[in-house]
């Protein structure tokens, strides 16, 4: 049959969902230029598709230009259509960046912590998701035979991240029914969330040619372990050199890295809403889960929301200090990787502003919001976000979430889990 190669442009929009418009490759010289056609509402579709509610309602023209550095061309060599499509950024007609643009949110704030003369960060996205293509045996968990029952997907899913430019780091057989993980490499903040939401199109993109199905929903099961979205941190200065570990100082964080820590924080309960975004995602937030429940900061701790990671087999102090890492647990696969990343980077560079302290050792934590609605209400009320998303963004942001958030409330966890398996 004849065939001619499309291309896609895309943005990964609040509903976390991959969305945009294809065009045939030939035209791409003119299309980088200009993008694809796009509108204000289109960021409010809601995870299932419709519409719920919008300021922006039918009116007003808006691209997504796509990203040269951000290009995804994976031939899976089996004879189907070629994945190559380009992660973008939403601009108005004149090209500049539109005020709602979830990958210019994360740019802004990378931007407004080198405008404090503070550290730059680097990032690693560690996914969790449900493989569809294998069974469920008892004694699975992080088990060979778990590794080896899901067949090629594996090798097919990293072969396909390498083709798109992603460096694999490990892939594993998680402790939960059909559960599997997957680390990629550290990047600076904007490639690492291009490189996160790249990650999982890869992997949608294996399961689907073997007939099967990725879920990155946050809880698939009522019972069950949820999947994360585990983002690594490290501060770097402006020569390149690691500026997270310092000897002998609270919990070895240097002192950037402890108000940067302190500041996230302090707007946890806020950022929640942004990271932990859906109504299932608070199913997965459940003692006893390897997830967190409270605002916290612990040394090598899997049940905390900020884990101080260990430092392995290192050789000498330079190489602790590049390992020395933290680890933000309260987000999953229901979050844009954009506005999860940016939320997280714009709370620590206000800690550092604002030289915030770390809480002591006897500090009662604080719990997590226990819903999506609690969090909604912290981050509706919290001036910092306001700053950093700006009146129309945020307003956009709580419209969408509080009818997510209202018919979740309708739902039993059961019907929760099935739901959201099947969107995300
Ligand atoms: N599945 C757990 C979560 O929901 C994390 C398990 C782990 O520590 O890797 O975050
Ligand atoms: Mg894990």
């Amino acid at each position: 049959m004849i065939r001619e190669e499309l291309v896609f442009v895309a943005t990964c929009d609040i509903s976390g969902h991959v969305r945009g418009k294809g065009f045939p490759a030939r035209e791409l010289p003119g299309r980088l230029k200009k993008g694809i056609g796009w509108t204000g509402s289109n960021l409010m579709m809601s995870p299932a598709g419709p519409i719920w509610d919008t300021p922006f309602g039918t009116a007003g023209d808006l691209m997504i230009v796509p990203d040269p550095g951000a290009e995804v061309r994976v031939d899976f060599g089996d004879g189907s259509a070629v994945e190559h499509f380009f992660l973008g950024d939403i601009c108005t007609t004149d090209g500049k960046p539109w005020e709602c643009c979830p990958r210019d949110f994360l740019h802004r704030a990378v931007v407004a912590l080198e405008e404090l003369g503070g550290p730059r960060i680097v990032a690693a996205f560690e996914q969790e998701f449900v493989y569809t293509g294998t069974d469920d045996r008892p004694g699975d968990a992080y088990a060979l035979g778990a590794f080896r029952r899901q067949g090629n997907f594996g090798e097919t899913f990293i072969a396909a991240l390498r083709a798109a430019g992603v460096a694999p780091d490990s892939f594993l057989a998680e402790y939960g029914s059909r559960q599997f993980e997957v680390t990629v490499a550290p990047q600076p903040a904007l490639t690492a969330a291009d490189h996160a939401v790249i990650t999982r199109e890869m992997a949608r993109a294996t399961a689907f040619r073997l007939g099967h199905r990725a879920v990155f929903s946050p809880k698939t099961d009522p019972d069950g372990v949820g999947s994360g979205v585990h983002i690594h941190l490290s501060l770097w200065d402006g020569g390149g050199r690691p500026a997270t570990y310092h000897a002998g100082e609270m919990m070895d964080l240097s002192k950037p890295a402890q108000h940067f820590c302190a500041g996230i924080l302090h707007h946890m309960p806020a950022i929640c809403a942004v990271t932990a975004p859906s109504p299932v995602s608070y199913l997965r937030l459940v003692p006893n889960r390897w997830a967190p429940t409270v605002i916290d900061i612990v040394r090598q701790d899997r049940g905390a929301c900020l884990r101080v990671c260990p430092v392995f087999a290192a050789a000498g102090p330079m190489e602790v200090a590049r390992q020395f890492n933290i680890e933000f647990r309260a987000c999953d696969g229901a979050a844009s990787p954009y506005l999860a990343l940016g939320a997280i980077i714009f709370a620590g560079a206000d800690g550092i502003r604002r030289s915030l302290p770390l809480p002591g050792p006897a500090a009662a934590p604080q719990s997590l919001p226990s819903t999506l609605g609690a969090a909604l209400d912290h981050l509706s009320e919290s001036e910092a976000a306001l700053r950093w998303f700006g009146p129309t963004h945020l307003d956009a942001y709580l419209r969408f979430k509080r009818v997510e958030a209202e018919k979740g409330a309708g739902l039993s966890p059961a019907e929760l889990c099935a739901h959201y398996a099947e969107i995300y």
